[in-house]
């Protein structure tokens, strides 16, 4: 699982608009060494923003447009949305606010700084870089 919500547009077919959907799972995105990776399985065809993808890897980001096709002829697009934070065990290891070792869970901003639960409890953003923790912004209108 990724930290990463995806949106896709569908059709509403009572107000005749269209509507963001979140991807309630993409298979195809892994975190390789810091970076947000579209991997297609063997026999499994992708673009991203319209440019197909070259030896199966593609780096993406936020706003993105990856489009999947599989052998059997379905497709999947999507836009790749905010990276969220996520929870992980601290291990230990030292929160980037306070400096103290991390014991139980500890909180990954989407800028991947490590902090301590407590400061997810005292603040709702990262100390840091001011992301709010667990936002998940809808892409824009425009893009429909
Ligand atoms: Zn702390
Ligand atoms: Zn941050």
């Amino acid at each position: 699982m990724t930290n990463v919500t995806c949106w896709q547009s569908q059709h509403d077919e009572q107000t005749d608009l269209s509507v963001w959907q979140s991807v309630p799972s993409t298979p195809w995105l892994q975190w390789v060494d810091g970076e947000l990776v579209l991997v297609l399985p063997p026999g499994q065809r992708g673009s991203v923003n319209g440019l197909p993808v070259v030896g199966g890897l593609q780096v993406v980001g936020s706003g993105d447009l990856v489009r999947v096709k599989a052998p059997g002829g379905s497709a999947t697009a999507f836009v790749v949305g905010e990276v969220q934070s996520r929870s992980e065990p601290g291990n230990g290891r030292n929160c980037h606010f306070c400096g103290l070792a991390i014991r139980g869970e500890a909180v990954r901003c989407a800028c991947g700084r490590l902090f301590c639960s407590a400061i997810r409890k005292t603040y709702d953003r990262c100390p840091r870089c001011g992301r709010q923790f667990q936002a998940a912004t809808r892409p824009s209108e425009r893009l429909l």
